[in-house]
């Protein structure tokens, strides 16, 4: 585990919790949950991780957009950032203790920034980065192109694999986040860190 990026994150007030891989960050992650309602944004870690099915199997209120039709998602995003903790991934984490996140929708920074008070971010190692740009090239290199796959955007990311930093109706990268410190209105900011790929 990277101790530097434990400690800059620590001397920025975000609560570190380390796993040795996938099935550590989630009993980690439920422990931290407890009976609390939770709302996921946009997540392929969460999904990995089987956390919804576990979540709703023991009795959590759970809102998820990712588990419910079209017509009901607009709903469900809303409902999730009024729940009492947001779960998440990040896009990736700077060796100097900062968080990057990108968003199309808007729903998943909203609910890290401005949602619940108990955030939780499970994250794989391979989205620590050493610097901004870095990171940047790695979320536009490794997860934009499968996301707009998934999501079926006709992007130039989709099709070649390649950012071409699109001005099209489908862009997904539609807000760059770099979270510093906790936000005021957070009462706990919780980082898993998981010493293995996890998500995209
Ligand atoms: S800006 Fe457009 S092409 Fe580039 S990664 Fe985002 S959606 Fe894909």
């Amino acid at each position: 585990m990277n101790a530097d990026l434990i400690r800059n994150m620590e001397r920025r007030n975000f609560l570190v919790h380390t796993a040795a891989n996938a099935e550590e960050a989630k009993a980690i992650a439920l422990s931290l949950i407890g009976k609390r309602s939770v709302g996921i944004g946009g997540s392929k870690t969460a999904k990995q991780l089987g956390l919804y099915d576990t979540l709703t199997g023991q009795g959590n209120e759970v809102h998820w957009h990712w588990m419910v039709d079209k017509a009901h998602k607009q709903e469900e995003r809303d409902r999730a950032i009024r729940c009492e903790v947001y779960l998440a991934s990040a896009n990736a984490l700077l060796e100097d203790g900062r968080i990057v996140e990108i968003d199309g929708t808007g729903n998943r920074v909203a609910g890290i920034l401005y949602g619940p008070p108990y955030v939780i971010l499970i994250v794989g190692n391979q989205k620590v980065c050493p610097d901004f740009d870095s990171a940047i090239a790695r979320i536009k290199r490794d997860a934009c192109p499968e996301n707009a796959r998934r999501l079926g955007k006709k992007t130039p990311c989709a099709a070649t694999g390649i950012c071409a930093d699109c001005r099209t109706q489908e862009r997904m990268c539609n807000a760059t986040v770099l979270i510093e410190w906790p936000l005021r209105i957070h009462k706990e900011f919780h980082v898993i860190l998981v010493d293995e790929p996890l998500g995209l």
